[in-house]
């Protein structure tokens, strides 16, 4: 289609792999949903700022005050990125599961929580220590809500509580009704994170609009590079509560007591929970990966890879032994990620075939959802097995599965060649 924009720019375009039967291709980087390949902008604006690298909230020296501005300025880009209210905090983190963990961390007491088990792990298990309800797995984004309804309505509502949800699954792919749910939360005292690791590189998120009060993201997902992520939203549970990590840059004032021990005085700023000394190179690349997309504009890269989606669903609809793992239906909207099973197949040997006859990446396994692979392969949601499960005998359920995964980078011949090797 003319009118699709082309692929923004990426690493690794060129880069080539051996072929089992000989020669080499192209790598046609399909594993979007578990790390997408860094703009070529992101890496163009850190080797500007490499030779200018210095510490950050430390030193009265040009590069140190150089470094302080451009990480602070990045706060504020990601801020606007997610059109932060007036009052919220923008917090760096290692990633998403960071994030979560730092959330989980300044939880009030007696603080509730509710989360699907349809989670990722990172959005499932950081709230162990808490009250935690897990809410089975809805069929539909309408049953989503109605599950929810039902488990808030029986709590307290002036005590503290916490929904968390994924935006877009990292399995299928498919939206979750955050509004909806949102809406549901605050209608029962509750408030909701919003997991958006997959939905960051895909949609705009905004955090007014969609009414949420924290997101979580992370930067090697959004076309950056690894080791930065991003917690953003209210202050005040954060304020309240002891830092993430205790030391240097998270303390205003410490001394010693006249009894020989410390006293501390910690900021109420994002700092309190950015002890250490911050990684740099990373916030800068998620801050201008954020402009690199908000330039491209969301409208187009998300009409390309519709366009794209559709290709593959196409391609995998005409091999009758391929089974598209889905919870809310084919009409659910979606975004570039999609697991599927091959009769017949063991799902780590297609996709170690994808590789080494195509040079096509793509992940397989149970892809950090256990409970939730397990529930669309139709297996026990309760069995014990790990990730790389073993061959299912024939004629018996895959044990794992296949997940092709897409976005901003991608060109038209890696989704073709794909689709020529599944059919
Ligand atoms: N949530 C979702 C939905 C994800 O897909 C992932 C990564 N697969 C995470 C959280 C965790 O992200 P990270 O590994 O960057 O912490």
């Amino acid at each position: 289609d003319q009118s699709l924009c082309t692929p923004l720019p990426v690493l690794g375009r060129d880069v080539t792999v051996p072929l089992v039967t000989g020669g080499e291709v192209t790598y046609a980087a399909l594993d979007y949903a578990a790390s997408a390949p860094a703009l070529q902008r992101v890496w163009d604006d850190v080797a500007a700022y490499a030779p200018y690298y210095g510490s950050v909230h430390r030193g009265a020296g040009y590069l140190s005050q150089l470094s302080t501005d451009l990480f602070e300025n990045s706060r504020v880009t990601v801020a606007e990125f997610l059109g932060c209210r007036a009052d919220d905090q923008v917090i760096f983190t290692r990633s998403t599961t960071d994030s979560l963990n730092l959330l989980a961390a300044v939880l009030p007491a007696d603080c509730e929580v509710f989360v699907f088990e349809t989670e990722h792990h990172a959005s499932l298990l950081p709230w162990r220590d808490a009250r935690v309800t897990y809410l089975n797995a809805p069929r539909t984004p309408g049953e989503a809500v109605q599950t929810l309804e039902s488990a808030l309505a029986g709590r307290d509502p002036y005590g503290p509580a916490l929904v968390c949800v994924t935006g877009a699954s990292n399995v299928t792919g498919e939206l979750w009704p955050v509004r909806e749910l949102a809406a549901a939360a605050h209608a029962h005292g509750a408030r909701i994170v919003l997991d958006a690791a997959q939905l960051a590189p895909h949609h705009p998120v905004d955090i007014q609009d969609l009414d949420v009060d924290w997101v979580a993201f992370s930067g090697h997902k959004l076309y950056a590079p690894f080791g930065s992520g991003v917690l953003a939203g209210r202050a005040d549970w954060l304020q309240a509560s002891e830092p993430y990590l205790a030391g240097g840059g998270a303390s205003r004032k410490v001394a010693r007591r006249a009894d020989g021990g410390v006293d501390v005085e910690w900021h109420d700023s994002a700092a309190r929970h950015e002890a250490g000394s911050p990684n740099v190179i990373g916030v800068y690349s998620i801050a201008s990966a954020c402009k690199a997309l908000t330039e491209a504009g969301f409208d187009s890269l998300v009409a390309r890879e519709q366009y794209l989606i559709g290709r593959v669903r196409d391609g995998l609809a005409a091999v009758p032994e391929v089974k598209v793992l889905s919870l809310f239906g084919d009409d659910a909207p979606r975004v570039g990620v999609i697991s599927f099973v091959v009769d017949g197949w063991n799902s780590s040997h297609f996709a170690a075939a994808l590789s080494a006859e195509y040079g096509i990446g793509v992940r397989d396994g149970l892809f950090c959802a256990h409970p939730l692979v397990r529930t669309l392969l139709g297996s026990d949601p309760q069995s014990q097995g790990e990730c790389g499960a073993p061959e299912a005998a024939p004629g018996e359920k895959s044990l794992n599965a296949i997940r092709v995964s897409f976005g901003a980078g991608t060109p038209d011949e890696h989704v073709e060649r794909f689709v020529r090797a599944v059919t």
